[in-house]
């Protein structure tokens, strides 16, 4: 047990190939709002785009360092493998329908704690998952359920998250040489649940597109975020210093299993350099990046939205 717990997920970053497929999906198939179109601050010649609700919450913000010539990432143990969004039951069937009529390709759902799974396929053939809940929320309003962790070996992440960082088991499901343990933080915040898969004989992970980056967990504010990453420290975790992202600021570290975690603040949040009308609709830039702004804009492909 642990005196302390983290309430939920901030955001998913992953890995996808060409920008404007991207940009396409999610926000007409998958109804996201777009909610900051900026660059990867350590390789400001790439985007960073951020989907979330339509007030851009902690639990809904999903983003994507988009490459135009990213090779296929390779599935396998050592990274977050997959992130569900919440969608509520009484809505599941037309919303999926409509999303299907929109041409994207819609599985049949899998049973997974009693819960319906279903995924849709993005444009890198990345499998988005869509776990139904009670309620009439879409995956916009509902933001994440969780994510899911593929790990050669269970036992140490599963330490760290409920030893150290408040979740409790849920569950546990195994069938076919493949296991999944559900935990859970406490709390009503979106994106409480982290499922630990593994599966014997599955190879190492090799990042590229479709691959999820890196998996952000939620601190209220900078003086709780220092005290994670003292607690992560004395749990034996290598953490960066705190790495000003402009709209949170972000710790990190690999936990044992390999996947990166972070975990980044809820301010100041998205509204820091634009206001709400008007998220998404032009290129921020950080300060130490703006003069090169037309250096950068020249690089970047133009983006419809
Ligand atoms: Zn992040």
């Amino acid at each position: 047990m642990s005196d302390h717990s983290i309430t939920g997920l901030h955001h998913v970053t992953a890995i996808s190939g060409p920008p404007q497929a991207n940009v396409d999906f999610f926000t007409k198939v998958m109804d996201q709002r777009l909610v900051k179109k900026t660059v990867n601050f350590d390789d400001p010649g790439t985007y960073h785009l951020y989907y979330g609700n339509r007030t851009a919450e902690p639990g809904t913000i999903l983003t994507f360092f988009p490459f135009a010539h990213a090779a296929p990432g390779r599935p396998g143990s050592g990274e977050a493998s997959a992130y569900g969004y919440s969608i509520g039951d009484r809505v599941a069937d037309d919303w999926l329908r409509e999303v299907a009529a929109r041409g994207a390709e819609v599985s049949d759902p899998v049973e997974r704690f009693g819960q319906p799974v279903f995924t849709v396929a993005d444009p890198d053939g990345k499998r988005v998952e869509l776990v139904t809940e009670p309620g009439d929320h879409d995956p916009a309003a509902g933001g994440f359920h969780g994510v899911t962790l593929w790990l050669d070996d269970l036992g140490p992440t599963r330490d760290l998250l409920v030893d150290r960082m408040g979740y409790a088991e849920a569950g546990h499901e195994a069938a076919d040489g493949a296991e999944r343990l559900r935990l859970i933080a406490p709390g009503e915040a979106r994106g409480r649940v982290v499922d630990l898969f593994r599966q014997d004989g599955a190879p190492r992970a090799r990042p590229g597109a479709g691959s999820i980056h890196h998996v952000a967990f939620r601190a209220k504010d900078d003086a709780e975020q220092l005290a994670w990453r003292d607690r992560m420290l004395t749990a034996g975790m290598q953490v960066t210093p705190v790495i000003d992202r402009q709209y949170f600021n972000a710790i990190y570290f690999r936990e044992p299993g390999g996947v990166l975690f972070e975990i980044a603040t809820d301010p100041p949040g998205f509204t820091a350099d634009e206001s709400l009308d008007h998220l998404g609709e032009a290129l921020k830039l950080p300060a130490q990046h703006e003069p090169l702004r037309d250096r950068i804009e020249a690089v970047l492909p133009e983006i419809r939205t």
